[in-house]
C-alpha cells in the first residue's frame, strides 16, 4: 500500500529569475518566454519516492508579489522546503547576492527543519552567463543547502532538483 505526505515548498528569489517557469515545468512539463500574468500562485505535484512513499508538494509561489513589496514571514512559516532561485546571467550582485539574503532570512525566520535547495537557473543561455557554477556550489556548501543549476526552458534538473528534495523530507516511521 502507497502512503502519500504532503508538504509545503514556497518559491523565493528576485524577481523574473524564473520561479514560476520553474514550477510550470515541474508540475505541467510546460515553458513560455512570455510573462503570464494569470500564473497560479498554488499548485500542487505529487512525486514517488519508492512503492511505498509518495511526496505531496504543495507549492507556494509569489506570483511576482517580491516585487512590490517585502514578503510577510508568514508566507515562508511552516514550510517544509525552500526553492530559492537566481538567474545565472545576471552578475552575482544582483540575483545570486538576493538569493543569499533569502538564505540569511530562511535561517532567522523559517523552522531549523526546513529544506532550502539553492537553484541557479537558465542554464540554456549558458553563453550569457556571468555568476559561475562554482559560487552557487560553494556557498551552499558552506550553509548546508541543496544546490542544483537547471533550466525552466530545456527542462534540464528541474525534476531531479524536485526529486532531490523529496528525499530529505522528514517522513514519519
Ligand atoms: P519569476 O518572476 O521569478 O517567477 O520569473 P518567470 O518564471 O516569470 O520568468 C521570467 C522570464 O524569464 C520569463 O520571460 C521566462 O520565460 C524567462 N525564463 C524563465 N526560466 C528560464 C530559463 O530557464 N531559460 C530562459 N532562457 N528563460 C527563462
Amino acid at each position: 500500500m502507497s502512503r502519500t505526505t504532503s508538504f509545503k515548498l514556497v518559491l523565493l528569489g528576485e524577481s523574473a529569475v524564473g520561479k514560476s517557469s520553474l514550477v510550470l515545468r515541474f508540475v505541467r512539463n510546460e515553458f513560455s518566454d512570455f510573462r503570464e500574468s494569470t500564473i497560479a500562485a498554488f499548485l500542487t505535484q505529487t512525486v514517488t519516492l519508492d512503492e511505498s512513499t509518495s511526496i505531496k508538494f504543495e507549492i507556494w509561489d509569489t506570483a511576482g508579489q517580491e516585487r512590490y513589496k517585502s514578503l510577510a514571514p508568514i508566507y515562508f512559516r511552516n514550510s517544509n522546503a525552500a526553492v530559492i532561485v537566481y538567474d545565472i546571467t545576471q552578475p552575482p550582485e544582483t540575483s545570486f547576492e538576493k538569493a543569499k539574503s533569502w538564505v540569511r532570512e530562511l535561517q532567522r525566520q523559517a523552522d531549523p527543519s526546513i529544506v532550502i535547495m539553492l537553484v541557479g537557473n537558465k542554464t540554456d543561455l549558458e553563453s550569457q552567463r556571468k555568476t559561475p557554477r562554482e559560487l552557487g556550489e560553494r556557498f551552499a556548501e558552506e550553509e548546508g543547502l541543496l544546490f542544483s543549476e537547471a533550466s525552466a526552458k530545456s527542462g534540464e534538473s528541474v525534476e531531479e532538483l524536485f526529486m532531490e528534495i523529496a528525499k530529505k523530507l522528514p517522513l514519519a516511521p
